[in-house]
């Protein structure tokens, strides 16, 4: 008997070990720890009770040993129900079960000491009441097997029961023999229950993640060592298939580009090694009809099949990628052209322009005319154009030189591999030579022509803001030089430009210091040589630098916007002298003033100087407008309203310095203009002939339209009567007249109007 009853008891105790062991895989499995220290305690019990029961004589001593065998055996039942509570999801109350079980010692302890067998029925049937309250909780809502196991604590709570009916002390060998075998068949019944729970719990995470990666948005993929293990069907849209690829495929080889595979190799290498690694990256992928795929992936390692792999989290962000890089080519492109813009060739340069880096050439290239092509054959053809020179330029030019175009129509060119003078020069020629045959657009054959400023990196400039002024310097030289059509950045621009900076800033003070006045340049009727009018030019007078002459100071007052408010002071100065002269002497001639382009930016320009003529109460023909050849047709739409306005109200126009522009004769047409006044270049070379030809092809256009001729520049006795014959019909120069201070020229109109009859 006590041979079986330790059997039973270390039987107890294996299972309870086993049950702890199986608590210890997944620890939070509260009701298998329970059941564990249940099936101990009750081991132990069944040595502190039953077994060792005889081995002590009755006295205070075998009554410690009961109490403490009943006290285990109570706690072996107290954690069994326990874990059936937790077991079914049900809080357990530790003071409560703590209270509970205090209380039945002391109960069943008291009564121990006075009434052995009233102990032992107590005992009996505190412990089945809580082995039917266990089955109670497992066979609610419980699945069959879980039903079997209720049943099995309905048996043992037979067993407890049948102990003291079938013996005094309880300690019959049927109620031992049957209870063995009811808690060994119970406590497997547990561990089953324990793994079968864990298991269903396995399948359904399982699932629940299965589900979660299927309908993630986010692409999934496992892999290691290149080959595909799992991949999600929002990944495999991603890479535009519908199906898993075989595993034995080289992820790799199939859509990681061959730039990308080292560091795909690498990043592999580092999670398969590091458990923690999180490795966030951006890359592109191809997918299956060979598109490139943007997209913003996760690395970390993830056990697949117990052996680590590469977990992919990715974001499929083309559309963002493409829209960032919509907006970042239309930041650094020309649409017209394709071709790099301004704020691409700066950045450009600034990433060439590093201290000891390698020199390179930077050329900058103007087209000659080109308004013209705009103003003449219209903006499409000019956009063409560009485009066409453009490609001409992308295919000819060789791969080392970057091209961009910085607006209108100038064109940067930065030869990476020319970085001294000779190259530079054969990169500049070659640019040239490009422009050799002509371009066929809207129609017609256009030869074009280039300005090209060239500029050296490091010696004219460290940074990319003065390189490009130094070529830019360079260009407008170039443009200005006749029969140079490109030069190298010099000390000397760079001394202009300082010089034009210098202009620039003392314009303003100079015009509310009232340093400005005008000259009056007499102007003579052909023939009878009499004073017909005046041209009133500018002067600068510069403390403590004289003179300023118009052609420095007025293109620094165009290119300062200062223009306007010079224009102005200018017609007031004209008007008040004009003023004067009427009222000192009862009369005057008409004054031209020369207006610049910039002025009639201005829409009501016209209208303010009509306003200006009647404050002044000035008839409107003693008041002349000077523009240029090249300003009337450069900017047609904005001047030609105007002209028309001023035109209508008995205010001549001049059309100045006839002969140095392009102007189309359809154009001269169409401006209402009263006089054209032939350039100095067109007057100097009379009386040679072919000179003379061009002066007489002028005169007969002038006349058939019925204009003034001006022959400006008349310096000698032979270009005046050259002038004269040929058809002009005034002239101005300083054989017959210099710009005139006032007092000088108000004797001289004096003089005139006491001539005239
Ligand atoms: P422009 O309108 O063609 O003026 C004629 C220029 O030729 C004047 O030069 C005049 O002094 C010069 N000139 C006249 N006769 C002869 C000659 O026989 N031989 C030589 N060598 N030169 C002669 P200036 O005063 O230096 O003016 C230069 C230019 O500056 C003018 O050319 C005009 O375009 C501009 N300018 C002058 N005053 C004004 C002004 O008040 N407003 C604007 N917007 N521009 C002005
Ligand atoms: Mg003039
Ligand atoms: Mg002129």
């Amino acid at each position: 008997m006590t041979a079986l009853m330790l059997v039973s008891a270390c039987l107890n105790i294996m299972l309870g070990g086993a049950l702890l062991l199986l608590w210890a895989q997944e620890k939070h499995k509260d009701y298998v720890r329970d059941w564990g220290w249940s099936w101990m305690l009750l081991g132990l019990g069944l040595t502190l009770g039953p077994i060792m029961q005889d081995w002590l004589e009755p006295g205070p001593l075998r009554n410690l040993q009961a109490l403490l065998a009943a006290s285990a055996l109570m706690a072996s039942q107290g954690f069994q129900t326990a874990g059936a509570l937790r077991y079914r999801e049900r809080r357990v109350y530790l003071p409560l079960a703590l209270g509970l079980f205090i209380l039945s010692v002391l109960l069943i302890g008291s009564l121990g000491m006075r009434n052995m067998r009233s102990a032992i029925i107590a005992g009996a049937a505190v412990l089945s009441l809580m082995c039917l309250f266990s089955g109670w909780l497992i066979w609610q809502h419980g699945h069959r097997f879980e039903r079997w196991v209720a049943m099995g604590f309905v048996a043992l709570a037979a067993v407890h029961v049948s102990g003291p009916l079938l013996d005094e002390q309880a300690r019959s060998v049927i109620t031992y023999s049957i209870g063995i075998f009811v808690q060994t068949t119970l406590s497997l019944g547990l561990i089953l229950l324990s793994v079968r729970r864990a298991h269903a719990q396995a399948r359904q995470q399982g699932e629940r993640f299965t589900r979660l990666a299927e309908f993630s948005l986010q692409g999934l993929v496992v892999m290691r060592h290149h080959r595909l293990l799992y991949a999600n069907p929002a990944a495999l849209a991603i890479f535009g298939v519908t199906e898993m690829p075989s595993e034995d495929l080289d992820l790799m080889e199939l859509a990681v580009p061959p730039e990308q595979q080292d560091a795909a190799r690498m990043r592999h290498g580092r999670v398969l090694a590091d458990r923690n690694a999180h490795i966030e990256w951006e890359s592109h992928r191809l997918n299956r009809e060979g598109h490139t795929v943007h997209l913003q992936c996760l690395s970390s390692q993830v056990e697949w099949d117990g052996i680590p792999a590469e977990l992919i989290v990715m974001i499929n962000d083309s559309s963002r990628y493409e829209a960032a890089e919509a907006l970042r080519r239309q930041a650094l492109h020309d649409d017209l052209t394709e071709l790099p813009n301004r704020n691409h060739a700066v950045a450009r340069l600034q990433a060439l322009c590093r201290p000891g880096a390698t020199p390179f050439t930077l050329l900058s290239a103007d087209l000659d005319r080109f308004q013209l092509v705009n103003e003449t054959l219209g903006h499409e053809a000019g956009d063409a154009l560009l485009r066409a020179i453009a490609r001409r330029f992308l295919r000819q030019l060789p791969p080392t030189a970057e091209l961009a175009r910085l607006g209108e129509d100038q064109f940067v060119i930065i030869g990476t591999e020319a970085g001294d003078t000779i190259a530079a020069q054969a990169l500049a020629e070659q640019l040239l030579a490009l422009l050799s045959t002509p371009f066929s657009v809207a129609g017609a054959e256009l030869f074009m022509h280039l300005s090209i400023g060239v500029a050296l990196f490091p010696q004219d400039g460290r940074d990319a803001a003065t390189l490009l002024r130094a070529a830019d310097s360079a260009m407008h030289r170039a443009k200005a030089t006749a029969g140079a059509s490109w030069l190298f950045f010099d000390a000397t621009m760079k001394q202009a430009a300082q010089a034009r900076l210098e202009v620039e800033q003392a314009l303003g003070r100079a015009l509310s210091a009232g340093e400005f006045l005008l000259e009056y340049q007499p102007k003579f009727s052909a023939g009878n040589r009499q004073l017909c009018g005046f041209e009133a030019l500018v002067r600068w007078e510069r403390p403590e630098r004289g003179r300023v002459s118009p052609a420095q100071f007025i293109p620094a007052a165009e290119r300062t916007g200062q223009i306007k408010a010079l224009g102005e002071l200018i017609i007031r100065m004209a008007c008040s002298q004009l003023r004067d002269w009427e009222q000192q002497l009862g009369g005057a001639l008409p004054v031209a003033v020369n207006v610049s382009p910039l002025q009639f930016e201005d829409p009501l320009f016209a209208e303010r100087l009509l306003e200006q003529l009647r404050e002044f109460q000035l008839p409107p023909g003693r008041f002349e407008v000077e523009i240029t050849e090249t300003a009337a047709i450069g900017h047609v739409d904005r001047v030609l309203p105007q002209l028309a306005l001023l035109h209508d109200a008995g205010v001549p126009i001049a059309l100045d310095d006839f002969g140095t522009g392009q102007s189309s004769l359809t154009m001269l047409r169409q401006l209402p203009i009263a006089a054209m006044k032939l350039d100095r270049s067109l007057i100097t070379p009379l009386p040679a002939s072919d000179a003379g030809a061009i002066v007489q092809a002028a005169c007969v256009l002038g006349r058939s339209l019925e204009l003034e001729i001006v022959a400006e520049g008349v310096e000698t006795y032979a270009q005046a009567a050259a002038a004269e014959a040929l058809g002009c019909t005034q002239l101005q120069g300083f054989l017959l007249g210099r710009p005139l201070p006032v007092t000088s020229a108000t004797l001289l109109l004096e003089q005139a109007l006491k001539a005239a009859p």
